[in-house]
Protein backbone atom coordinates (compact mmCIF):
# COMPACT_ATOMS: atom_id res chain seq x y z
CA UNK A 1 0.00 0.00 0.00
CA UNK A 2 2.93 2.32 0.92
CA UNK A 3 4.89 2.39 -2.04
CA UNK A 4 1.32 2.72 -4.04
CA UNK A 5 0.76 6.32 -1.98
CA UNK A 6 2.83 9.59 -2.14
CA UNK A 7 3.24 12.24 0.41
CA UNK A 8 2.85 15.81 -0.91
CA UNK A 9 3.58 18.63 1.77
CA UNK A 10 2.32 21.42 0.57
CA UNK A 11 2.47 24.84 2.42
CA UNK A 12 2.48 22.91 5.26
CA UNK A 13 -0.61 20.88 4.36
CA UNK A 14 0.04 17.40 3.43
CA UNK A 15 -1.87 15.67 0.40
CA UNK A 16 -1.36 11.97 0.01
CA UNK A 17 -2.79 10.33 -3.58
CA UNK A 18 -2.13 7.57 -5.48
CA UNK A 19 1.25 7.51 -7.32
CA UNK A 20 -1.01 6.32 -10.37
CA UNK A 21 -3.57 9.55 -9.79
CA UNK A 22 -0.13 11.99 -10.53
CA UNK A 23 0.25 10.36 -13.50
CA UNK A 24 -3.12 11.83 -15.15
CA UNK A 25 -1.38 14.50 -17.19
CA UNK A 26 1.97 13.57 -18.55
CA UNK A 27 3.66 16.45 -18.86
CA UNK A 28 3.40 18.06 -16.13
CA UNK A 29 5.24 18.64 -12.87
CA UNK A 30 3.47 16.18 -10.77
CA UNK A 31 3.79 12.82 -13.00
CA UNK A 32 7.41 13.38 -13.06
CA UNK A 33 7.77 14.00 -9.09
CA UNK A 34 9.91 11.29 -8.67
CA UNK A 35 12.53 13.13 -10.95
CA UNK A 36 12.18 16.12 -8.24
CA UNK A 37 14.98 14.78 -5.75
CA UNK A 38 15.54 18.02 -3.97
CA UNK A 39 11.81 18.43 -3.19
CA UNK A 40 12.11 14.85 -1.45
CA UNK A 41 12.61 14.99 2.62
CA UNK A 42 13.81 11.33 3.29
CA UNK A 43 13.00 11.64 7.30
CA UNK A 44 9.32 12.31 6.78
CA UNK A 45 9.05 10.19 3.59
CA UNK A 46 7.38 13.19 1.63
CA UNK A 47 7.90 16.07 -1.20
CA UNK A 48 7.39 19.07 -0.50
CA UNK A 49 6.71 22.24 -2.15
CA UNK A 50 6.21 25.86 -0.99
CA UNK A 51 2.59 26.80 -2.04
CA UNK A 52 -0.89 27.56 -1.80
CA UNK A 53 -2.52 24.27 -0.43
CA UNK A 54 -6.02 25.88 -1.35
CA UNK A 55 -5.10 26.25 -4.58
CA UNK A 56 -3.66 22.86 -4.87
CA UNK A 57 -6.86 20.69 -3.82
CA UNK A 58 -7.83 21.84 -7.08
CA UNK A 59 -4.80 20.74 -8.98
CA UNK A 60 -4.84 17.46 -7.00
CA UNK A 61 -8.21 16.86 -7.66
CA UNK A 62 -7.76 17.85 -11.46
CA UNK A 63 -5.07 15.06 -11.70
CA UNK A 64 -8.23 12.56 -10.20
CA UNK A 65 -11.16 13.84 -12.66
CA UNK A 66 -8.08 14.05 -15.70
CA UNK A 67 -10.37 17.72 -16.55
CA UNK A 68 -9.32 20.91 -14.61
CA UNK A 69 -12.36 22.70 -12.50
CA UNK A 70 -11.30 26.43 -11.00
CA UNK A 71 -12.37 27.48 -7.89
CA UNK A 72 -15.06 29.91 -8.34
CA UNK A 73 -14.11 32.28 -5.64
CA UNK A 74 -10.13 32.74 -6.59
CA UNK A 75 -8.73 35.10 -9.46
CA UNK A 76 -8.38 33.21 -12.81
CA UNK A 77 -5.34 35.22 -13.33
CA UNK A 78 -3.53 33.17 -9.94
CA UNK A 79 -4.65 30.27 -10.90
CA UNK A 80 -3.33 30.26 -14.38
CA UNK A 81 -0.62 30.83 -12.51
CA UNK A 82 -0.71 28.20 -10.90
CA UNK A 83 -1.58 25.83 -13.41
CA UNK A 84 2.09 27.05 -14.95
CA UNK A 85 4.06 26.14 -12.40
CA UNK A 86 2.62 22.53 -11.83
CA UNK A 87 2.83 22.31 -15.71
CA UNK A 88 -0.70 22.03 -16.68
CA UNK A 89 -2.07 23.42 -20.03
CA UNK A 90 -5.36 25.41 -19.86
CA UNK A 91 -7.22 23.20 -22.82
CA UNK A 92 -7.54 21.01 -19.84
CA UNK A 93 -9.83 23.38 -18.15
CA UNK A 94 -13.64 22.29 -18.49
CA UNK A 95 -15.86 24.20 -20.37
CA UNK A 96 -17.78 25.17 -17.33
CA UNK A 97 -15.01 27.11 -15.65
CA UNK A 98 -13.53 29.03 -18.98
CA UNK A 99 -15.55 32.43 -17.78
CA UNK A 100 -13.74 31.75 -14.28
CA UNK A 101 -10.26 31.22 -16.14
CA UNK A 102 -10.50 33.92 -18.43
CA UNK A 103 -12.40 37.03 -16.74
CA UNK A 104 -9.49 37.89 -14.78
CA UNK A 105 -7.95 39.36 -17.67
CA UNK A 106 -11.04 41.01 -19.15
CA UNK A 107 -11.53 42.67 -15.87
CA UNK A 108 -8.12 43.92 -15.60
CA UNK A 109 -7.92 45.02 -19.34
CA UNK A 110 -11.29 46.63 -18.85
CA UNK A 111 -9.50 48.82 -15.53
CA UNK A 112 -6.66 49.59 -17.48
CA UNK A 113 -9.00 51.03 -19.98
CA UNK A 114 -10.98 53.26 -17.46
CA UNK A 115 -7.82 54.42 -15.35
CA UNK A 116 -6.07 55.85 -19.14
CA UNK A 117 -9.54 57.25 -19.86
CA UNK A 118 -9.90 58.79 -16.49
CA UNK A 119 -6.41 60.47 -17.00
CA UNK A 120 -6.91 61.07 -20.43
CA UNK A 121 -9.03 64.32 -19.12
CA UNK A 122 -5.71 65.76 -18.29
CA UNK A 123 -3.88 65.83 -21.67
CA UNK A 124 -4.45 69.77 -22.15
CA UNK A 125 -1.13 69.82 -19.31
CA UNK A 126 1.86 70.46 -20.46
CA UNK A 127 5.23 69.45 -19.20
CA UNK A 128 6.61 71.81 -16.70
CA UNK A 129 4.15 74.06 -15.33
CA UNK A 130 4.08 76.54 -12.65
CA UNK A 131 1.87 75.66 -10.01
CA UNK A 132 1.48 78.51 -8.47
CA UNK A 133 1.20 80.71 -11.71
CA UNK A 134 -2.26 82.84 -11.74
CA UNK A 135 -3.02 81.73 -15.20
CA UNK A 136 -2.73 78.20 -14.74
CA UNK A 137 -5.07 78.76 -11.15
CA UNK A 138 -7.53 79.52 -13.32
CA UNK A 139 -7.32 76.89 -15.89
CA UNK A 140 -7.56 74.66 -13.37
CA UNK A 141 -10.65 76.14 -12.13
CA UNK A 142 -12.59 77.22 -15.28
CA UNK A 143 -11.37 73.81 -17.29
CA UNK A 144 -10.76 70.98 -15.02
CA UNK A 145 -12.59 72.49 -12.45
CA UNK A 146 -10.49 72.09 -9.83
CA UNK A 147 -9.81 74.71 -6.38
CA UNK A 148 -6.90 73.08 -5.06
CA UNK A 149 -7.75 72.21 -1.16
CA UNK A 150 -8.72 75.30 0.14
CA UNK A 151 -12.29 75.19 1.12
CA UNK A 152 -13.75 78.65 -0.46
CA UNK A 153 -12.11 77.59 -3.35
CA UNK A 154 -14.39 74.58 -3.43
CA UNK A 155 -17.68 76.56 -2.66
CA UNK A 156 -16.64 79.16 -5.57
CA UNK A 157 -16.03 76.69 -7.79
CA UNK A 158 -19.63 74.91 -7.06
CA UNK A 159 -21.02 78.40 -7.26
CA UNK A 160 -18.77 78.75 -10.63
CA UNK A 161 -20.31 75.51 -11.95
CA UNK A 162 -24.00 75.98 -11.47
CA UNK A 163 -23.86 79.54 -12.75
CA UNK A 164 -22.23 78.40 -16.03
CA UNK A 165 -24.63 75.59 -16.49
CA UNK A 166 -27.65 77.97 -15.89
CA UNK A 167 -26.48 79.94 -18.45
CA UNK A 168 -26.22 77.82 -20.90
CA UNK A 169 -29.46 76.45 -19.84
CA UNK A 170 -30.87 80.01 -20.28
CA UNK A 171 -29.41 80.41 -23.30
CA UNK A 172 -31.10 77.29 -25.34
CA UNK A 173 -34.42 78.12 -23.69
CA UNK A 174 -34.20 81.52 -24.92
CA UNK A 175 -33.71 80.06 -28.30
CA UNK A 176 -36.60 77.65 -27.95
CA UNK A 177 -39.21 80.00 -26.22
CA UNK A 178 -37.98 82.77 -29.81
CA UNK A 179 -39.77 79.84 -31.79
CA UNK A 180 -43.16 80.06 -29.59
CA UNK A 181 -45.60 82.54 -31.44
CA UNK A 182 -46.21 84.37 -27.86
CA UNK A 183 -42.86 85.63 -28.28
CA UNK A 184 -42.32 86.62 -31.97
CA UNK A 185 -42.99 90.01 -33.09
CA UNK A 186 -43.49 91.17 -36.82
CA UNK A 187 -40.32 92.44 -38.61
CA UNK A 188 -40.07 95.99 -39.55
CA UNK A 189 -41.11 96.94 -42.99
CA UNK A 190 -37.59 97.73 -44.52
CA UNK A 191 -36.64 94.08 -43.38
CA UNK A 192 -39.69 92.66 -44.47
CA UNK A 193 -39.03 94.35 -47.77
CA UNK A 194 -35.69 92.76 -48.21
CA UNK A 195 -37.02 89.51 -47.66
CA UNK A 196 -39.88 89.88 -50.24
CA UNK A 197 -37.14 90.34 -53.00
CA UNK A 198 -36.38 86.50 -52.50
CA UNK A 199 -39.89 85.18 -52.50
CA UNK A 200 -38.82 81.82 -52.62
CA UNK A 201 -37.71 82.31 -48.94
CA UNK A 202 -40.77 84.55 -48.16
CA UNK A 203 -43.49 82.13 -48.58
CA UNK A 204 -41.87 79.60 -46.24
CA UNK A 205 -42.54 80.62 -42.48
CA UNK A 206 -39.27 81.67 -42.38
CA UNK A 207 -38.55 85.19 -41.87
CA UNK A 208 -42.14 86.44 -41.30
CA UNK A 209 -41.53 86.67 -37.82
CA UNK A 210 -38.63 87.92 -35.18
CA UNK A 211 -37.99 86.98 -31.74
CA UNK A 212 -39.03 89.84 -29.57
CA UNK A 213 -36.35 92.13 -28.71
CA UNK A 214 -36.51 90.81 -24.88
CA UNK A 215 -35.26 87.81 -26.06
CA UNK A 216 -32.46 88.75 -28.46
CA UNK A 217 -31.55 90.80 -25.45
CA UNK A 218 -31.50 87.75 -22.88
CA UNK A 219 -29.76 85.70 -25.22
CA UNK A 220 -26.91 88.17 -26.14
CA UNK A 221 -26.64 88.78 -22.23
CA UNK A 222 -25.72 84.95 -22.38
CA UNK A 223 -23.76 84.78 -25.04
CA UNK A 224 -21.57 87.58 -23.83
CA UNK A 225 -20.56 85.56 -20.84
CA UNK A 226 -20.19 82.38 -22.44
CA UNK A 227 -17.78 83.76 -25.44
CA UNK A 228 -16.14 85.81 -22.26
CA UNK A 229 -15.29 82.53 -21.03
CA UNK A 230 -13.97 80.61 -24.20
CA UNK A 231 -11.91 83.58 -24.35
CA UNK A 232 -10.81 83.75 -21.32
CA UNK A 233 -10.18 79.91 -21.29
CA UNK A 234 -8.27 80.06 -24.48
CA UNK A 235 -6.28 82.94 -23.33
CA UNK A 236 -5.20 80.95 -19.81
CA UNK A 237 -4.71 77.31 -21.51
CA UNK A 238 -0.98 76.21 -21.03
CA UNK A 239 -1.21 74.07 -23.87
CA UNK A 240 -2.96 75.94 -26.67
CA UNK A 241 -2.64 73.15 -29.50
CA UNK A 242 -4.62 70.65 -27.21
CA UNK A 243 -7.48 73.63 -26.93
CA UNK A 244 -7.37 73.94 -30.42
CA UNK A 245 -7.63 70.36 -31.27
CA UNK A 246 -10.70 69.54 -28.81
CA UNK A 247 -13.03 68.99 -31.27
CA UNK A 248 -15.95 69.85 -28.72
CA UNK A 249 -14.22 73.19 -27.88
CA UNK A 250 -14.05 74.18 -31.58
CA UNK A 251 -17.43 73.39 -32.78
CA UNK A 252 -18.64 75.51 -29.09
CA UNK A 253 -16.28 78.26 -30.63
CA UNK A 254 -17.62 78.05 -33.75
CA UNK A 255 -21.27 78.09 -32.95
CA UNK A 256 -20.75 81.09 -30.85
CA UNK A 257 -18.77 83.17 -33.66
CA UNK A 258 -21.74 82.21 -36.02
CA UNK A 259 -24.51 83.39 -33.21
CA UNK A 260 -22.51 87.01 -33.18
CA UNK A 261 -22.44 87.04 -37.11
CA UNK A 262 -26.30 86.14 -37.20
CA UNK A 263 -26.70 88.68 -34.33
CA UNK A 264 -25.40 91.67 -36.78
CA UNK A 265 -26.76 90.85 -39.72
CA UNK A 266 -29.98 89.99 -38.10
CA UNK A 267 -29.81 93.79 -37.01
CA UNK A 268 -28.79 95.28 -40.19
CA UNK A 269 -31.28 93.38 -42.04
CA UNK A 270 -32.16 95.68 -44.40
CA UNK A 271 -29.20 97.07 -45.55
CA UNK A 272 -28.71 93.36 -46.65
CA UNK A 273 -29.48 93.83 -50.81
CA UNK A 274 -27.52 91.40 -52.17
CA UNK A 275 -28.34 87.83 -52.93
CA UNK A 276 -25.21 86.75 -51.60
CA UNK A 277 -25.36 88.62 -48.30
CA UNK A 278 -29.01 86.94 -47.47
CA UNK A 279 -27.66 83.42 -47.79
CA UNK A 280 -24.61 84.15 -45.92
CA UNK A 281 -27.45 84.97 -43.38
CA UNK A 282 -29.32 81.88 -43.74
CA UNK A 283 -25.98 79.64 -43.54
CA UNK A 284 -25.12 81.30 -40.15
CA UNK A 285 -28.23 80.79 -39.30
CA UNK A 286 -27.96 76.82 -39.38
CA UNK A 287 -24.55 77.14 -38.22
CA UNK A 288 -26.11 78.42 -34.98
CA UNK A 289 -26.84 74.71 -34.56
CA UNK A 290 -23.44 74.21 -33.50
CA UNK A 291 -23.96 76.05 -30.07
CA UNK A 292 -25.77 72.95 -28.64
CA UNK A 293 -22.75 71.28 -28.45
CA UNK A 294 -22.18 73.45 -25.35
CA UNK A 295 -24.75 71.29 -23.48
CA UNK A 296 -22.41 68.49 -23.86
CA UNK A 297 -20.02 70.78 -22.21
CA UNK A 298 -21.77 70.70 -18.92
CA UNK A 299 -21.56 66.93 -19.21
CA UNK A 300 -18.22 66.56 -19.54
CA UNK A 301 -17.46 66.27 -15.92
CA UNK A 302 -20.23 63.65 -15.71
CA UNK A 303 -18.59 60.29 -15.29
CA UNK A 304 -21.50 58.58 -16.39
CA UNK A 305 -21.28 60.21 -19.91
CA UNK A 306 -17.46 59.32 -20.16
CA UNK A 307 -18.59 56.02 -19.51
CA UNK A 308 -21.39 56.02 -22.33
CA UNK A 309 -18.53 56.97 -24.56
CA UNK A 310 -16.35 54.05 -23.02
CA UNK A 311 -19.32 51.78 -24.00
CA UNK A 312 -19.71 52.55 -27.14
CA UNK A 313 -15.90 52.08 -27.72
CA UNK A 314 -15.60 49.10 -26.06
CA UNK A 315 -19.05 47.56 -27.58
CA UNK A 316 -17.85 48.38 -31.29
CA UNK A 317 -18.53 44.55 -32.10
CA UNK A 318 -22.52 44.62 -30.84
CA UNK A 319 -22.82 47.93 -32.68
CA UNK A 320 -21.85 46.07 -36.12
CA UNK A 321 -23.72 42.84 -35.26
CA UNK A 322 -26.33 45.62 -34.36
CA UNK A 323 -26.25 47.34 -37.87
CA UNK A 324 -25.17 43.88 -40.13
CA UNK A 325 -28.73 42.40 -38.75
CA UNK A 326 -30.69 46.20 -39.05
CA UNK A 327 -29.70 46.27 -42.29
CA UNK A 328 -30.35 43.16 -43.16
CA UNK A 329 -33.65 42.55 -42.35
CA UNK A 330 -34.42 46.32 -43.55
CA UNK A 331 -34.16 45.08 -47.18
CA UNK A 332 -35.55 41.76 -46.39
CA UNK A 333 -38.49 43.33 -44.99
CA UNK A 334 -38.97 46.73 -47.67
CA UNK A 335 -38.34 44.16 -50.73
CA UNK A 336 -41.07 41.75 -49.34
CA UNK A 337 -43.51 44.99 -48.44
CA UNK A 338 -42.90 46.48 -52.07
CA UNK A 339 -44.17 43.24 -53.70
CA UNK A 340 -46.87 42.42 -51.40
CA UNK A 341 -48.61 45.94 -51.80
CA UNK A 342 -48.02 45.74 -55.73
CA UNK A 343 -51.77 45.65 -56.70
CA UNK A 344 -53.02 47.52 -54.27
CA UNK A 345 -53.36 51.36 -53.70
CA UNK A 346 -51.09 51.99 -51.48
CA UNK A 347 -48.32 54.86 -50.73
CA UNK A 348 -45.54 52.18 -50.65
CA UNK A 349 -44.38 52.57 -54.20
CA UNK A 350 -40.84 51.87 -54.37
CA UNK A 351 -38.43 49.64 -52.70
CA UNK A 352 -36.97 52.61 -50.88
CA UNK A 353 -40.19 53.31 -48.84
CA UNK A 354 -40.51 49.81 -48.40
CA UNK A 355 -37.19 50.07 -46.64
CA UNK A 356 -37.98 53.27 -44.64
CA UNK A 357 -40.83 51.87 -43.43
CA UNK A 358 -39.19 48.44 -42.24
CA UNK A 359 -36.72 50.44 -40.42
CA UNK A 360 -39.39 52.22 -38.82
CA UNK A 361 -41.12 49.09 -37.90
CA UNK A 362 -37.99 47.30 -36.49
CA UNK A 363 -36.93 50.04 -34.25
CA UNK A 364 -40.85 50.11 -32.70
CA UNK A 365 -41.18 53.63 -33.71
CA UNK A 366 -43.85 52.72 -36.20
CA UNK A 367 -44.99 56.49 -37.25
CA UNK A 368 -48.04 55.09 -39.23
CA UNK A 369 -47.98 56.92 -42.45
CA UNK A 370 -47.07 53.86 -44.73
CA UNK A 371 -49.07 51.61 -44.05
CA UNK A 372 -49.95 47.98 -45.67
CA UNK A 373 -53.24 46.99 -47.25
CA UNK A 374 -52.76 43.70 -48.43
CA UNK A 375 -53.43 40.35 -46.10
CA UNK A 376 -50.19 39.23 -47.02
CA UNK A 377 -48.85 42.83 -46.19
CA UNK A 378 -50.34 42.74 -42.76
CA UNK A 379 -48.82 39.42 -42.43
CA UNK A 380 -44.97 40.30 -43.10
CA UNK A 381 -45.77 43.36 -41.40
CA UNK A 382 -46.38 41.51 -37.95
CA UNK A 383 -43.41 39.20 -38.56
CA UNK A 384 -40.91 42.73 -38.76
CA UNK A 385 -42.32 44.08 -35.68
CA UNK A 386 -41.56 40.70 -34.05
CA UNK A 387 -38.00 40.74 -35.41
CA UNK A 388 -37.51 44.10 -34.70
CA UNK A 389 -37.80 43.56 -30.98
CA UNK A 390 -35.99 40.22 -31.31
CA UNK A 391 -32.63 41.42 -32.83
CA UNK A 392 -33.19 45.03 -30.80
CA UNK A 393 -32.72 43.89 -27.85
CA UNK A 394 -30.24 40.98 -28.08
CA UNK A 395 -27.37 43.56 -29.10
CA UNK A 396 -28.51 46.15 -27.14
CA UNK A 397 -28.22 44.07 -23.51
CA UNK A 398 -24.95 42.83 -24.20
CA UNK A 399 -24.23 46.63 -24.34
CA UNK A 400 -26.20 47.54 -21.25
CA UNK A 401 -24.41 44.98 -19.19
CA UNK A 402 -20.79 46.40 -20.69
CA UNK A 403 -22.24 49.80 -19.61
CA UNK A 404 -23.03 48.57 -15.84
CA UNK A 405 -19.79 47.14 -15.63
CA UNK A 406 -17.99 49.64 -16.87
CA UNK A 407 -20.06 52.02 -14.22
CA UNK A 408 -19.08 49.48 -11.03
CA UNK A 409 -15.54 49.40 -12.09
CA UNK A 410 -15.98 53.53 -12.42
CA UNK A 411 -16.94 53.54 -8.87
CA UNK A 412 -13.82 51.44 -7.26
CA UNK A 413 -11.22 53.31 -9.94
CA UNK A 414 -12.27 56.41 -9.26
CA UNK A 415 -11.67 55.29 -4.88
CA UNK A 416 -8.46 53.70 -6.10
CA UNK A 417 -7.14 56.24 -8.09
CA UNK A 418 -8.21 59.09 -5.02
CA UNK A 419 -5.75 56.83 -2.28
CA UNK A 420 -2.78 56.40 -5.04
CA UNK A 421 -2.73 60.42 -5.97
ZN1 LIG B 1 -16.13 23.66 -13.93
Amino acid sequence: MDDKCVCLNIGGTVFMCFRKTLKTFPESKLAQVEQLAHCYNHERREYFFDRNPHLFQFILDACRRGVIHLPKDICGIVFREEMEYWGLAERQVAPCCWEALYRGESELKTMQMLVHSLRKGKKTRSGVIDKSDIKYRVWQFLDEQKSGNIKTGRVVLQIWCVFISMVILGSTLMQALATLPAFQVTPSLAEQATLRKYSEWYNTTFGRTKPHPYIIFGDLCCHSILTMETLVAFVVCPNKQAFLTSSVRIIVFAGYISYWIDLIMEMNLEKMTTVHALRAYIVFKYLNVLMLGRLFYITRHLPAFKIMGLTFRSSKQELKILGFMLGILVCVFGFAMFISELLHQTNINNVFVGMYWALVTLTTVGYGRYVPYSVLGHIIAAACALCGVLVLALPIGVIASTFYTFYNYHKYAAKHLQLTN
